[in-house]
Formats: C-alpha cells, structure tokens, sequence
C-alpha cells in the first residue's frame, strides 16, 4: 500500500518531486518511485477566499508580525482530505509540539495517509488548531522560519522506514534510537569503519577483521551501549523519567 503524505503549505514548490532538494534525491526519491510514497504539495493560497489571496493578517492584541487566518487553512484541509477515502493523521509542524521521535516516526510510518501542515510567520490562527486537533510535532527546541523544512525532515523519516525503502530491510533495525537494548531500551549505533584496515595510523579493531560473526555482534552490542551510556545516559534511564 502507498502511503500517502499530504503538505499543506504556501511554498508547494519546495516540495515538487523532481527538485533536486531533500525529497527528490536519494531515499525519498527511489521510495517515490518504487511506489512506496506519494505525496502532494498543495498551496493553502488557493483556498483562500478574500480577493487577495491572503492567508494571513495582523494579529489582534497588536506586536509584531502575522498569524495565519483560520479560514483558508480549514478550507484546505477540508479539500485535500476530500481527495482521498483514506482517513488522514493530521499533523502540525511547530516548535510547541511534541518532540520527534523514533517512535512517533515509526508509528507514523504504518499509517496509510499523513496530512502535515507548515505554518509561517507567527503560526496559525489557535481556532484553527483547536477545531482541527492535529497532532502537533516539533523537530527541536529552536524555531525554523516555516514548517516546510520540519516536514521535509518527518517525511525523510518516515519514509525511510517504508518496507522496501532501505536497499538491506535490516538496516534501520540496527540505527540509532531503532536499535533495541537487553531492556528494551532505544540505543544509539556502534561505530563503523570500512577499508582500508590501517588509516593515518589508526587500525580498525581486530574484531571486525576476525570473521567471527558472533563475536562481531556482541561487539557491536556492547558499543552501543558504551556509546549511549556516554553520550546519551538519559535513553538508558526508566522510560519517562519515572
Ligand atoms: N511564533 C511561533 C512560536 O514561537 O512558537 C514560531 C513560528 S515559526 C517562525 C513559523 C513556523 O515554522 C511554525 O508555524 C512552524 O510550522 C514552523 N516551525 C518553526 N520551528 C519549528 C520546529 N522547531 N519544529 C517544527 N516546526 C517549526
């Protein structure tokens, strides 16, 4: 089955499958054309029913910049959704979501249809987030200029994830945050090396030259653990700080 992603934006072109931008070269771009994704840009301007084609104005309270209005932002929704039987999970890209995760990812990457809205400017109309309740997702703790490179970045990861996406299925199993730990814990990847044996005097270690498969993995087990413990002790801590 094809997921389907729809973007709602005011910059559909960043989106368009041949650009050579994030979407359109590498993974995403063989997923696209494998048939494993297809996703569509449409520009929240068009359905915008005033006769400037406004999607934003002042905000009330007064201060600086622009809010997004309520009304061409529902209309899109309600017209793309429309496009399509299959029930949409509706996301929201701002800095006030919830924080991206491998899980959240994964989760998204068995749904059979995403809808993500990027906001500009201030963001959007609070009216409009309540009525649609979105789920509301941010990429980290500092603030992009709009929500189009957020939903590149949820739509590169999530698409990796489709069955067939990845040249070794195993791959993603054994990255960091997939990979799983002796107690369910999400680790990062142990280190990796390639030829030659010996660079700039560094040697890659003789485990990995030894041909003993169940050696290497316990190696590599326990980097991933070393690795997590110094860089990330908090993904080896009780799951939500309990
Ligand atoms: N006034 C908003 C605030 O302080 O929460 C920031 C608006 S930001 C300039 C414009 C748009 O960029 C947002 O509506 C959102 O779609 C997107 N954006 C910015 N930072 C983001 C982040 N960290 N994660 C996801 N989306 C982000």
């Amino acid at each position: 089955m094809t997921l389907r992603v729809d973007v709602l934006t005011t910059f559909p072109e960043m989106f368009a499958p041949e650009a050579p931008g994030a979407l359109g070269l590498s993974i995403p771009a063989r997923a696209r054309r494998a048939g494993l994704v297809e996703w569509h840009a449409t520009n929240i301007r068009d359905y915008a029913a005033n006769k400037h084609d406004k999607t934003d104005d002042r905000p009330f309270g007064g201060g600086p910049g622009m809010v997004m209005m309520c009304q061409p932002v529902w209309d899109a929704v309600q017209a793309v959704e429309a496009q399509d039987p299959r029930p949409a999970t509706r996301i929201l890209m701002t800095p006030q979501g919830r924080p991206l995760s491998q899980e959240i990812v994964e989760g998204l990457a068995r749904m059979p249809r995403l809808l993500i809205i990027a906001g500009h400017y201030e963001g959007l109309d609070e009216r409009v987030i309540e009525k649609l309740t979105p789920m509301e997702l941010s990429i980290g703790d500092y603030v992009l200029s709009g929500g189009e490179l957020a939903a590149m970045v949820l739509m590169d990861a999530v698409i990796r994830l489709l069955p067939g996406a990845l040249g070794d299925e195993e791959s993603s199993t054994q990255d960091s945050f997939s990979m799983i730990g002796p107690n369910g814990e999400r680790l990062l990847d142990c280190p990796h090396y390639t030829r030659p044996r010996e660079w700039m005097g560094l040697a890659v270690p003789e485990v990995l030259i030894s041909g003993d498969h169940g050696k290497v993995a316990q190696w590599r087990l326990a980097e991933s653990l070393r690795r997590t413990q110094e860089r990330r002790p908090d993904l080896l801590g009780p799951p939500d700080g309990r």
